[in-house]
């Protein structure tokens, strides 16, 4: 039998946040696999070949972030979406520049979080608040480039373009306040689907951004030898 609905890989090991995604996932016509590690995920991922993975950062065997960037490597037509209770720089930093294009906090309401979902599925990248400030802030720190550039040129060409335009830093701005997507389209005067092109832009842009800085970082402190230099945390 041919399996028609489109497949969510929900990797998360509470029991709870499954069962809910499952049933409320399921009702809207997905087809939901669980898995509650990440082994267990990047197995199902190869198998079931997800065309989203809904992905925990706090897993029992490994990091979110090494599925995540998994998922980026071997499943480029999977969307990535992060749940976590973790709003913290690093996490989000690395996880969006493992590839991660939604990064959702737990403490959103269920309805919440479904509908976050639904939005990564229609094309949009779902950013709560709190993250829209974080990637502000890192956007504004610089990327260091001329410091990547004698390591890896690519990086440091990429990260000399990779600053917001003034519109996308409008949009995050208004994120962060706590607008939602449509109230910053109204202030703004663009359509709702304009915000979510700006949100993606941004994330594409931080990934960049993200990625040149944590060179950059490791470099400063010494912890790159020649020819390294591929992701922020390991
Ligand atoms: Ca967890």
């Amino acid at each position: 039998m041919t399996e028609l609905r489109p497949t969510i890989l929900v990797i998360e090991d509470e029991p709870e946040i499954r069962r809910f995604l499952r049933t409320s996932l399921g009702a809207e016509g997905y087809r939901v696999v669980e898995a509650d590690t990440g082994e267990r995920g990047v197995i199902d991922a190869g198998t079931h070949k997800p065309d989203l993975a809904i992905v925990d950062l706090g897993l029992p065997d490994v990091h979110g972030t090494e599925v995540i960037r998994y998922a980026a490597r071997h499943l480029p037509e999977c969307d990535v979406m992060v749940i976590t209770m973790f709003a913290d720089e690093r996490n989000v930093l690395a996880s969006i520049e493992a590839g991660a294009t939604g990064y959702v906090l737990k403490d959103c309401s269920d309805a919440d979080l479904v509908a976050r979902v639904l939005e990564l599925r229609a094309g949009g990248s779902p950013m709560s608040p709190g993250i829209a400030r974080i990637v502000l802030n890192q956007m504004r720190l610089g990327t260091g480039g001329a410091t990547v550039a004698g390591r890896r040129g690519t990086v440091a060409a990429e990260g000399a373009q990779s600053s917001l335009t003034t519109r996308e830093t409008d949009v995050l701005r208004l994120l962060s306040r706590g607008y939602t997507y449509s109230e910053v389209g109204d202030r703004l005067g663009i359509s709702v689907h304009t915000v979510t092109s700006h949100i993606k832009n941004s994330y594409r842009k931080l990934a960049v951004h993200s990625g040149a800085a944590a060179v950059t970082r490791a470099a400063e402190l010494g912890l790159l030898r020649p020819g390294e230099g591929n992701g922020p945390t390991r």
